[in-house]
């Protein structure tokens, strides 16, 4: 049982204070018992009331009774964040994807093993409410094909973050990777990717569209569609054809139909749930770290053919 909520809360730093540490982590973190928000990173925002650095390196200078960090930055300046909090003694939970590179974590979760720190690579999206259900569905029932659509405006979700489109930034593939993180968690057997078109704006450095094949061991279809130039409904679905009717995730994962029948209609908790293992972690001095979302992108980038389309513009 997770007792962090009788102890003492663990002093938590922000790092990075955008979008998603707005959003999301900052009303988790109030909803969740174990954490207190002890200090802020950001260059140009501040919290009312909260000790403010400009860098995590002041921070870890300026406030060593920190005891967390929630690095909420862009993956590619997070390795060398999370190197220095961990060298400092803190645990740190990355925020998704969990760095530019797959090569970079190898050596930062033998840095948190050394300093007996915890180190959590977050997938938000698996803490949805339809993802552990039809995890416990698809152990039980043959798949025979999955269709997975994701496509979202950018312009929406994304606006002038300039960081996407640069290289380590993944374009697409930053919403797109969920979908891989939830796809990862529900099917029985290991995915791999069999092909890929993805297409390049001709000003940008990251792909604003992907089409992807991918197969398992015994050769189930499996194709994902991903988009950032969808306008009107946006759709964050994963559809399951399996030998007992069709399974289909909605909303990023937090519904779930079984033949048209609602088996989980979720509110949005992802990111509780994220504090809450954070907390369960912490406690058992343990770690969590899985890299297969990032490698299935980085074998999108290795092996799908490029296209040219028009310039995208903010
Ligand atoms: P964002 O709004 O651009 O915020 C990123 C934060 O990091 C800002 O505070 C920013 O600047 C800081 N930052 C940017 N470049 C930096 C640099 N070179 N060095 C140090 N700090 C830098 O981005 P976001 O949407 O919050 O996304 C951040 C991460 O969360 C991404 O990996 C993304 O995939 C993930 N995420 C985003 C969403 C979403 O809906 N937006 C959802 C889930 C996960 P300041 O220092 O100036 O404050």
């Amino acid at each position: 049982m997770d007792t962090s909520a009788e102890k003492t809360p663990v002093r938590l730093a922000i790092v990075g204070l955008g979008k998603i540490a707005r959003d999301q982590h900052l009303p988790a973190i109030a909803a969740t018992p174990g954490f207190t928000v002890a200090a802020v990173a950001s260059r140009n925002a501040a919290l009312d009331g909260v000790p403010h650095f400009p860098t995590i390196e002041a921070l870890l200078e300026g406030a060593p009774d920190v005891e967390a960090v929630a690095l909420c930055t862009p993956p590619q300046v997070r390795r060398a964040q999370a190197a220095a909090a961990l060298a400092a003694g803190k645990h740190v939970l990355l925020e998704k994807p969990p760095g530019a590179t797959v090569g970079e974590l190898a050596p930062l979760a033998a840095a948190a093993t050394a300093s007996g720190r915890t180190l959590f690579a977050t997938w938000h999206s698996r803490f949805a409410a339809a993802v552990e259900p039809a995890r416990a569905f698809l152990a039980e029932h043959a798949v025979r094909s999955v269709t997975i659509t994701w496509k979202e405006d950018v312009r929406v979700w994304h606006p002038g973050q300039g960081w996407i489109w640069e290289p380590g930034g993944l374009g697409v593939f930053d919403p797109g990777i969920n979908a891989l993180s939830i796809l990862t968690r529900i099917l029985p057997r290991p995915v791999f990717l069999t092909a890929a078109e993805l297409s390049f704006p001709a000003n940008r450095q990251a792909p604003i569209a992907a089409d992807l094949n991918f197969t398992d061991e015994a050769g189930t279809p499996i194709r994902a569609e991903f988009d950032f130039r969808q306008t009107g409904p946006q759709s964050w679905d994963i559809r399951v054809v399996t030998d007992d009717g069709v399974l289909t995730l909605s909303h990023g994962g937090a519904r779930l139909d079984h033949d048209g029948r609602s088996l989980v209609d979720g509110t949005d908790a992802e990111y509780t749930g994220i504090y809450r293992h954070f907390a369960g972690l912490i406690a058992r001095g343990a770690s969590d770290v899985d890299a297969l979302p990032l490698s299935l992108v980085a074998d999108a980038f290795l092996l799908g053919r490029r296209r040219s389309v028009e310039p995208f513009e903010d």
